[in-house]
Protein backbone atom coordinates (compact mmCIF):
# COMPACT_ATOMS: atom_id res chain seq x y z
CA UNK A 1 0.00 0.00 0.00
CA UNK A 2 1.04 3.36 -0.71
CA UNK A 3 1.07 5.31 2.54
CA UNK A 4 1.09 9.34 2.06
CA UNK A 5 2.65 11.57 5.10
CA UNK A 6 1.47 15.71 4.41
CA UNK A 7 3.44 18.21 5.86
CA UNK A 8 0.87 20.26 7.72
CA UNK A 9 -0.55 23.26 7.08
CA UNK A 10 -2.60 24.47 9.56
CA UNK A 11 -1.43 27.83 10.92
CA UNK A 12 1.01 27.09 14.51
CA UNK A 13 1.09 23.53 13.41
CA UNK A 14 4.55 21.89 13.76
CA UNK A 15 3.06 18.21 14.59
CA UNK A 16 4.02 15.44 12.14
CA UNK A 17 1.47 12.37 11.44
CA UNK A 18 3.94 9.27 11.25
CA UNK A 19 7.88 9.86 12.58
CA UNK A 20 10.65 7.75 10.91
CA UNK A 21 10.45 5.05 13.65
CA UNK A 22 6.51 4.40 12.62
CA UNK A 23 7.82 4.87 8.95
CA UNK A 24 10.78 2.04 8.80
CA UNK A 25 8.20 -0.37 10.64
CA UNK A 26 5.89 0.27 7.57
CA UNK A 27 7.87 0.01 5.36
CA UNK A 28 9.28 -3.01 6.63
CA UNK A 29 5.70 -4.49 6.40
CA UNK A 30 6.05 -3.93 3.09
CA UNK A 31 4.52 -0.60 2.67
CA UNK A 32 5.05 2.46 -0.12
CA UNK A 33 5.89 5.19 2.22
CA UNK A 34 5.65 8.97 0.95
CA UNK A 35 6.26 11.50 2.83
CA UNK A 36 6.11 15.53 1.63
CA UNK A 37 9.28 17.41 2.09
CA UNK A 38 9.61 18.66 5.09
CA UNK A 39 6.75 17.33 6.88
CA UNK A 40 8.80 16.34 10.13
CA UNK A 41 11.26 19.24 10.47
CA UNK A 42 9.25 21.49 12.77
CA UNK A 43 9.26 18.52 14.89
CA UNK A 44 12.95 17.71 14.38
CA UNK A 45 12.70 14.85 12.30
CA UNK A 46 14.28 15.75 9.24
CA UNK A 47 14.23 14.22 5.68
CA UNK A 48 17.23 12.18 5.84
CA UNK A 49 16.13 10.31 8.65
CA UNK A 50 12.78 9.53 6.75
CA UNK A 51 14.77 8.18 3.93
CA UNK A 52 16.79 6.23 6.47
CA UNK A 53 13.81 4.85 7.71
CA UNK A 54 13.16 3.12 3.86
CA UNK A 55 10.63 6.25 3.24
CA UNK A 56 10.67 8.30 0.05
CA UNK A 57 10.51 12.26 0.29
CA UNK A 58 8.02 13.51 -2.68
CA UNK A 59 6.58 16.88 -3.10
CA UNK A 60 3.21 15.85 -2.76
CA UNK A 61 1.99 12.88 -0.43
CA UNK A 62 -1.48 13.07 -1.01
CA UNK A 63 -1.99 10.98 -4.40
CA UNK A 64 -1.79 7.71 -2.07
CA UNK A 65 -3.75 4.71 -1.13
CA UNK A 66 -3.92 6.04 2.70
CA UNK A 67 -3.44 9.46 3.41
CA UNK A 68 -2.68 10.22 6.95
CA UNK A 69 -2.18 13.27 8.71
CA UNK A 70 -2.57 15.51 12.22
CA UNK A 71 -5.46 17.70 11.03
CA UNK A 72 -7.81 17.77 8.43
CA UNK A 73 -7.13 17.91 5.05
CA UNK A 74 -8.07 21.76 3.99
CA UNK A 75 -10.76 21.78 0.93
CA UNK A 76 -7.96 22.09 -1.50
CA UNK A 77 -6.12 19.33 0.31
CA UNK A 78 -9.70 17.19 -0.32
CA UNK A 79 -9.95 18.06 -3.56
CA UNK A 80 -6.55 16.58 -4.26
CA UNK A 81 -7.37 12.72 -2.39
CA UNK A 82 -8.16 9.74 -5.02
CA UNK A 83 -11.48 8.35 -5.27
CA UNK A 84 -11.22 4.78 -2.82
CA UNK A 85 -8.10 6.05 -1.32
CA UNK A 86 -8.37 6.31 2.92
CA UNK A 87 -7.42 9.10 5.29
CA UNK A 88 -6.74 8.90 8.93
CA UNK A 89 -6.37 12.34 11.08
CA UNK A 90 -8.70 14.52 13.85
CA UNK A 91 -11.73 14.43 11.43
CA UNK A 92 -13.51 16.27 14.67
CA UNK A 93 -16.73 15.04 12.69
CA UNK A 94 -18.74 15.23 15.78
CA UNK A 95 -18.03 19.83 15.71
CA UNK A 96 -18.46 19.32 11.75
CA UNK A 97 -20.30 17.25 10.05
CA UNK A 98 -20.65 18.48 7.07
CA UNK A 99 -17.21 17.93 6.62
CA UNK A 100 -17.49 14.28 6.82
CA UNK A 101 -20.08 14.25 4.37
CA UNK A 102 -17.70 16.38 2.18
CA UNK A 103 -15.50 13.18 2.57
CA UNK A 104 -18.12 10.61 1.93
CA UNK A 105 -19.34 12.51 -1.36
CA UNK A 106 -15.52 12.64 -2.33
CA UNK A 107 -15.69 8.85 -2.00
CA UNK A 108 -13.06 8.30 0.97
CA UNK A 109 -12.70 6.16 3.41
CA UNK A 110 -11.96 7.96 6.36
CA UNK A 111 -10.77 7.32 9.93
CA UNK A 112 -11.07 9.74 12.55
CA UNK A 113 -8.51 9.92 15.63
CA UNK A 114 -10.82 11.48 18.03
CA UNK A 115 -13.26 9.02 18.13
CA UNK A 116 -10.69 6.13 18.76
CA UNK A 117 -14.03 4.73 21.45
CA UNK A 118 -12.64 4.75 24.77
CA UNK A 119 -12.13 0.84 25.54
CA UNK A 120 -8.98 -1.09 27.57
CA UNK A 121 -8.06 -2.49 24.28
CA UNK A 122 -8.21 1.03 22.39
CA UNK A 123 -5.69 3.16 24.53
CA UNK A 124 -2.40 2.33 22.57
CA UNK A 125 -4.66 4.33 19.84
CA UNK A 126 -5.82 6.58 21.49
CA UNK A 127 -4.60 9.81 20.35
CA UNK A 128 -6.61 12.29 22.25
CA UNK A 129 -5.26 11.00 25.42
CA UNK A 130 -1.44 10.92 24.52
CA UNK A 131 -1.78 14.55 23.04
CA UNK A 132 -3.84 15.46 26.42
CA UNK A 133 -0.44 14.31 28.12
CA UNK A 134 1.59 16.47 26.68
CA UNK A 135 -0.82 19.28 27.13
CA UNK A 136 -0.75 19.24 30.73
CA UNK A 137 2.76 19.07 30.74
CA UNK A 138 3.04 21.78 29.14
CA UNK A 139 0.78 23.74 30.61
CA UNK A 140 2.31 23.98 33.88
CA UNK A 141 5.62 24.80 32.28
CA UNK A 142 3.88 27.30 31.03
CA UNK A 143 2.88 28.49 34.46
CA UNK A 144 5.91 27.94 35.69
CA UNK A 145 7.56 30.67 33.04
CA UNK A 146 5.05 32.95 33.83
CA UNK A 147 4.93 32.91 37.92
CA UNK A 148 7.32 35.25 39.79
CA UNK A 149 7.82 32.65 42.19
CA UNK A 150 9.03 29.68 42.48
CA UNK A 151 7.49 26.39 42.09
CA UNK A 152 9.56 23.80 44.87
CA UNK A 153 10.54 25.22 48.18
CA UNK A 154 14.03 26.54 49.15
CA UNK A 155 16.15 26.67 51.64
CA UNK A 156 18.72 28.76 51.06
CA UNK A 157 21.39 31.49 52.59
CA UNK A 158 18.80 34.03 51.83
CA UNK A 159 16.37 32.27 53.92
CA UNK A 160 13.33 29.41 53.41
CA UNK A 161 11.15 30.14 50.42
CA UNK A 162 7.87 28.64 50.57
CA UNK A 163 6.20 26.67 47.95
CA UNK A 164 4.04 28.02 45.05
CA UNK A 165 0.49 26.30 45.51
CA UNK A 166 -1.23 25.10 42.39
CA UNK A 167 -5.13 24.00 41.55
CA UNK A 168 -5.76 21.34 39.10
CA UNK A 169 -9.27 21.80 38.21
CA UNK A 170 -10.47 18.60 36.28
CA UNK A 171 -8.89 15.47 36.68
CA UNK A 172 -8.65 13.51 33.06
CA UNK A 173 -5.68 13.01 31.62
CA UNK A 174 -4.41 16.77 30.95
CA UNK A 175 -5.39 17.24 34.66
CA UNK A 176 -3.89 14.34 36.11
CA UNK A 177 -0.65 14.93 34.06
CA UNK A 178 -0.39 18.77 35.24
CA UNK A 179 -0.95 17.54 38.92
CA UNK A 180 2.03 15.05 38.16
CA UNK A 181 4.37 18.42 37.46
CA UNK A 182 3.13 20.45 39.17
CA UNK A 183 4.66 17.69 41.84
CA UNK A 184 7.98 16.84 40.28
CA UNK A 185 8.36 20.75 40.45
CA UNK A 186 7.76 20.63 43.99
CA UNK A 187 4.51 22.64 43.76
CA UNK A 188 2.23 21.88 46.78
CA UNK A 189 -0.98 20.95 44.71
CA UNK A 190 -5.15 20.58 45.21
CA UNK A 191 -7.46 19.49 42.49
CA UNK A 192 -11.34 18.90 41.84
CA UNK A 193 -13.10 17.16 39.37
CA UNK A 194 -17.23 16.33 39.40
CA UNK A 195 -16.06 12.29 39.01
CA UNK A 196 -15.84 11.47 42.47
CA UNK A 197 -14.00 7.95 41.26
CA UNK A 198 -10.85 10.20 40.45
CA UNK A 199 -10.02 11.46 44.07
CA UNK A 200 -7.59 8.28 44.65
CA UNK A 201 -5.76 8.66 41.55
CA UNK A 202 -5.69 12.45 42.76
CA UNK A 203 -4.00 11.30 45.91
CA UNK A 204 -1.58 8.73 44.78
CA UNK A 205 0.06 11.64 43.30
CA UNK A 206 0.40 13.44 45.97
CA UNK A 207 -1.76 15.91 45.83
CA UNK A 208 -4.89 16.65 48.05
CA UNK A 209 -8.77 16.07 46.67
CA UNK A 210 -10.63 18.84 47.47
CA UNK A 211 -13.66 17.49 48.80
CA UNK A 212 -17.07 18.87 48.44
CA UNK A 213 -21.20 17.05 48.90
CA UNK A 214 -22.29 18.45 45.20
CA UNK A 215 -25.58 16.59 45.77
CA UNK A 216 -25.32 14.65 42.32
CA UNK A 217 -21.91 13.09 40.98
CA UNK A 218 -20.48 14.19 37.50
CA UNK A 219 -20.28 10.81 36.27
CA UNK A 220 -21.64 10.27 32.85
CA UNK A 221 -21.65 7.39 30.14
CA UNK A 222 -18.11 5.53 28.92
CA UNK A 223 -15.96 7.78 31.69
CA UNK A 224 -16.48 11.42 30.86
CA UNK A 225 -18.49 13.80 32.56
CA UNK A 226 -22.12 15.27 32.28
CA UNK A 227 -23.30 18.25 32.95
CA UNK A 228 -23.87 19.56 36.38
CA UNK A 229 -27.41 20.97 37.41
CA UNK A 230 -27.62 24.16 38.05
CA UNK A 231 -27.22 24.15 41.77
CA UNK A 232 -24.61 21.57 42.27
CA UNK A 233 -22.38 23.75 39.57
CA UNK A 234 -23.51 26.59 42.02
CA UNK A 235 -21.84 25.21 45.08
CA UNK A 236 -18.77 24.01 42.59
CA UNK A 237 -17.69 27.68 41.56
CA UNK A 238 -18.37 28.42 45.74
CA UNK A 239 -15.87 25.72 46.56
CA UNK A 240 -13.89 27.24 42.98
CA UNK A 241 -13.64 30.48 44.65
CA UNK A 242 -12.00 29.76 47.46
CA UNK A 243 -9.59 27.81 46.50
CA UNK A 244 -8.57 29.82 43.43
CA UNK A 245 -7.80 32.90 46.18
CA UNK A 246 -5.80 30.44 48.15
CA UNK A 247 -3.45 29.45 45.20
CA UNK A 248 -0.68 30.71 42.98
CA UNK A 249 -1.23 28.94 39.82
CA UNK A 250 -4.90 27.51 38.09
CA UNK A 251 -4.88 24.44 35.94
CA UNK A 252 -8.21 24.40 33.96
CA UNK A 253 -8.76 21.20 32.40
CA UNK A 254 -12.52 20.81 32.51
CA UNK A 255 -14.32 19.13 29.41
CA UNK A 256 -17.91 17.78 28.64
CA UNK A 257 -17.95 16.14 25.17
CA UNK A 258 -19.89 17.73 22.80
CA UNK A 259 -20.80 20.52 24.78
CA UNK A 260 -18.96 24.11 25.10
CA UNK A 261 -16.53 24.18 28.21
CA UNK A 262 -18.19 24.76 31.77
CA UNK A 263 -17.16 28.15 33.26
CA UNK A 264 -15.86 27.85 36.79
CA UNK A 265 -13.38 30.77 37.02
CA UNK A 266 -16.51 33.90 36.72
CA UNK A 267 -14.87 37.15 36.05
CA UNK A 268 -15.60 38.62 39.60
CA UNK A 269 -13.08 35.47 41.05
CA UNK A 270 -10.45 36.44 39.23
CA UNK A 271 -9.55 40.51 40.76
CA UNK A 272 -9.91 38.03 44.25
CA UNK A 273 -6.65 36.18 43.17
CA UNK A 274 -3.16 36.62 44.87
CA UNK A 275 -1.44 39.61 42.46
CA UNK A 276 0.57 37.52 40.05
CA UNK A 277 -0.95 34.14 39.91
CA UNK A 278 -1.41 32.68 36.90
CA UNK A 279 -4.30 30.84 35.44
CA UNK A 280 -3.56 28.03 32.60
CA UNK A 281 -6.97 27.25 30.63
CA UNK A 282 -6.43 24.27 28.46
CA UNK A 283 -10.50 24.35 27.66
CA UNK A 284 -9.29 28.22 25.53
CA UNK A 285 -10.40 26.21 22.17
CA UNK A 286 -14.00 25.37 23.67
CA UNK A 287 -15.10 28.51 25.49
CA UNK A 288 -12.79 28.43 28.41
CA UNK A 289 -13.17 27.14 31.74
CA UNK A 290 -12.44 31.24 33.07
CA UNK A 291 -14.73 33.79 32.00
CA UNK A 292 -11.92 36.18 30.88
CA UNK A 293 -10.18 33.91 29.17
CA UNK A 294 -9.02 34.90 25.42
CA UNK A 295 -8.54 31.96 23.02
CA UNK A 296 -4.76 31.92 21.87
CA UNK A 297 -4.02 34.67 23.62
CA UNK A 298 -1.57 35.24 27.25
CA UNK A 299 -3.51 38.31 28.53
CA UNK A 300 -3.32 40.08 32.04
CA UNK A 301 -6.05 40.73 33.87
CA UNK A 302 -5.95 42.53 37.68
CA UNK A 303 -2.45 41.35 37.79
CA UNK A 304 -3.54 38.13 36.99
CA UNK A 305 -2.06 36.14 34.11
CA UNK A 306 -4.17 34.16 32.08
CA UNK A 307 -2.85 31.76 29.33
CA UNK A 308 -5.41 30.75 26.47
CA UNK A 309 -2.98 29.13 24.16
CA UNK A 310 -4.61 26.51 21.90
CA UNK A 311 -2.84 23.65 20.34
CA UNK A 312 -0.24 23.08 23.75
CA UNK A 313 0.93 19.41 21.80
CA UNK A 314 1.83 21.25 18.70
CA UNK A 315 4.37 23.37 20.86
CA UNK A 316 6.15 20.02 21.81
CA UNK A 317 6.30 18.49 18.22
CA UNK A 318 9.02 15.91 19.11
CA UNK A 319 7.53 13.87 21.68
CA UNK A 320 3.00 14.96 20.92
CA UNK A 321 4.30 13.32 17.11
CA UNK A 322 6.11 10.06 18.04
CA UNK A 323 3.16 9.13 20.61
CA UNK A 324 0.43 10.44 17.84
CA UNK A 325 2.77 8.29 15.43
CA UNK A 326 2.67 5.40 17.93
CA UNK A 327 -1.26 5.77 18.29
CA UNK A 328 -1.63 5.42 14.37
CA UNK A 329 1.04 2.59 14.14
CA UNK A 330 -1.61 0.91 16.92
CA UNK A 331 -4.57 1.85 14.92
CA UNK A 332 -2.82 0.08 11.84
CA UNK A 333 -1.89 -3.24 13.26
CA UNK A 334 -6.02 -3.64 13.18
CA UNK A 335 -6.75 -4.11 10.01
CA UNK A 336 -3.95 -3.09 7.92
CA UNK A 337 -2.12 -6.51 6.91
CA UNK A 338 0.21 -7.38 4.10
CA UNK A 339 -0.46 -4.16 2.51
CA UNK A 340 -4.03 -4.94 2.25
CA UNK A 341 -6.78 -3.16 4.67
CA UNK A 342 -9.80 -5.08 5.89
CA UNK A 343 -12.42 -3.07 8.14
CA UNK A 344 -13.96 -5.27 10.10
CA UNK A 345 -16.97 -3.35 11.08
CA UNK A 346 -17.55 -6.15 13.78
CA UNK A 347 -15.07 -4.70 15.53
CA UNK A 348 -15.86 -2.07 17.94
CA UNK A 349 -12.95 -0.38 17.39
CA UNK A 350 -12.57 0.35 13.80
CA UNK A 351 -16.98 0.78 14.05
CA UNK A 352 -16.26 3.52 16.24
CA UNK A 353 -13.80 5.28 14.44
CA UNK A 354 -14.48 4.93 10.73
CA UNK A 355 -16.78 7.77 9.98
CA UNK A 356 -17.22 7.37 6.30
CA UNK A 357 -17.02 4.57 3.86
CA UNK A 358 -18.42 3.55 0.05
CA UNK A 359 -19.93 7.18 -0.01
CA UNK A 360 -21.40 7.23 2.80
CA UNK A 361 -21.33 8.76 6.48
CA UNK A 362 -20.99 5.77 8.03
CA UNK A 363 -20.61 6.68 11.95
CA UNK A 364 -23.37 6.75 13.67
CA UNK A 365 -22.97 9.90 15.94
CA UNK A 366 -22.07 12.41 13.25
CA UNK A 367 -24.83 10.37 10.92
CA UNK A 368 -27.20 11.78 13.59
CA UNK A 369 -25.89 15.04 13.66
CA UNK A 370 -26.29 15.45 9.86
CA UNK A 371 -29.94 14.25 9.99
CA UNK A 372 -30.64 16.50 12.71
CA UNK A 373 -29.40 19.59 10.55
CA UNK A 374 -30.75 18.26 7.49
CA UNK A 375 -34.16 18.56 9.18
CA UNK A 376 -33.65 21.93 10.60
CA UNK A 377 -32.88 22.70 7.15
P1 LIG B 1 -12.12 15.27 29.29
O1 LIG B 1 -10.98 15.93 28.57
O2 LIG B 1 -13.41 15.05 28.58
O3 LIG B 1 -12.44 16.13 30.62
C1 LIG B 1 -11.41 16.48 31.52
C2 LIG B 1 -11.89 16.31 32.94
O4 LIG B 1 -12.77 17.38 33.29
C3 LIG B 1 -12.65 15.02 33.23
O5 LIG B 1 -11.98 14.30 34.25
C4 LIG B 1 -14.02 15.52 33.68
O6 LIG B 1 -14.60 14.68 34.69
C5 LIG B 1 -13.68 16.89 34.23
N1 LIG B 1 -14.81 17.81 34.38
C6 LIG B 1 -15.88 17.99 33.56
N2 LIG B 1 -16.67 18.93 34.08
C7 LIG B 1 -16.10 19.38 35.22
C8 LIG B 1 -16.45 20.38 36.18
N3 LIG B 1 -17.57 21.07 36.09
N4 LIG B 1 -15.60 20.55 37.21
C9 LIG B 1 -14.47 19.83 37.36
N5 LIG B 1 -14.10 18.89 36.47
C10 LIG B 1 -14.91 18.66 35.42
O7 LIG B 1 -11.67 13.92 29.95
P2 LIG B 1 -10.51 12.91 29.54
O8 LIG B 1 -9.23 13.38 30.10
O9 LIG B 1 -10.58 12.68 28.10
O10 LIG B 1 -10.91 11.60 30.36
C11 LIG B 1 -12.25 11.22 30.63
C12 LIG B 1 -12.30 9.80 31.18
O11 LIG B 1 -11.97 8.86 30.17
C13 LIG B 1 -11.34 9.52 32.32
O12 LIG B 1 -12.01 8.71 33.25
C14 LIG B 1 -10.24 8.73 31.70
O13 LIG B 1 -9.58 7.88 32.62
C15 LIG B 1 -11.03 7.94 30.70
N6 LIG B 1 -10.17 7.49 29.60
C16 LIG B 1 -10.25 6.18 29.20
C17 LIG B 1 -9.46 5.75 28.16
C18 LIG B 1 -9.51 4.32 27.66
O14 LIG B 1 -10.00 3.47 28.36
N7 LIG B 1 -9.04 4.05 26.44
C19 LIG B 1 -8.60 6.63 27.51
C20 LIG B 1 -8.55 7.95 27.95
C21 LIG B 1 -9.35 8.38 28.99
Amino acid sequence: MRIGVPRETAPAERRVAIVPETGAKLARAGNEVLVERGAGTEASFVDSAYEQAGARIVDDAFHADLVIKVQKPTADEVAKLRRGSMLIAFLQSLIDPRYAQTLADRGVTALSMDAIPRLTRAQPMDALSSQATVAGYKAVLLAAAQLPRFFPMLTTAAGTIAPAKALVIGAGVAGLQAIATARRLGAVVEAFDTRPVVAEQVRSLGARFLEIDLGESGAGAGGYAKELSEEAHRKEVELLAKAARENDIVITTAAIPGRKAPVLITADMVPAMRPGSVIVDLAAETGGNCELTEAGKVVVKHGVTIIGTTNLPSTMPYHSSQMYSRNIASLLALFLKDGKATLDMGDEVIKGTVITQDGKVVHEATAKLLQAAGAAG
